[in-house]
């Protein structure tokens, strides 16, 4: 069965742009997988840990065979590939992969927390979300998107550096 996942995806050392491709790249490779639509690319400050580079970050909905806790160990084996490095927390890092929605579930466990447990406080991952899919359902809350990003999210700091002009689908990794 083919399951609807949307992806965090960030990076904020040496060349962002490229770490988010190979990512995308090795994500469409997987088994059963495919990057189904991507949003635009994002630039935005850091939070947390302030004293570091600015982020390029952006969302990928994708659907897979996979289950959530095949999935998450398989884009841990793409942060570690990208060499990701995490010397500090919430410091930089080359590449950060989330599971933010499987489906409409919900998980739990101790490696795995899907709906991504801090999503919908984070402009980073919310205004990218709904450029992709802004008729999105969030599981247990009556609320929809727009309202969410009305009342709980800080745009200041999240701004388009790289606009996807509705490229998606089969033609997203040619070159
Ligand atoms: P971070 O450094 O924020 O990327 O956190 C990585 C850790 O978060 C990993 O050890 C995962 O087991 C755990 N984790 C919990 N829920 C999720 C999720 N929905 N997606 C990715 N990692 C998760």
């Amino acid at each position: 069965m083919m399951n609807d996942v949307y992806v965090a995806l960030g990076s904020n050392i040496g060349d962002r742009q490229s770490f988010l491709d190979s990512a995308l790249k090795e994500i469409d490779r997987l088994e059963g997988t495919h990057v189904e639509k991507i949003s635009s690319i994002y630039e935005t400050e850091p939070v947390g840990y302030k004293d570091q580079e600015a982020f390029l970050n952006m969302v990928a909905k994708v659907q897979t065979v996979l289950s959530p806790n095949e999935l998450l160990d398989k884009l841990q084996s793409i942060e570690h590939a990208l060499k990701r490095t995490r010397e500090i927390h919430w410091g930089p890092r080359t590449i950060d992969l989330d599971i933010l929605l499987y489906n409409q579930e919900n998980i739990q466990t101790e490696e795995l927390k899907i709906p991504h447990p801090r999503m919908l406080d984070r402009g980073f991952v919310m205004i990218p979300l709904y450029e992709l899919q802004p008729d999105l359902h969030f599981p247990h809350t009556d609320k929809n998107f727009s309202t969410i990003i009305e009342e709980r999210i800080d745009k200041k700091g999240v701004n388009v550096w790289k606009r996807n002009n509705g490229g998606g689908g089969s033609g997203l990794f040619e070159n």
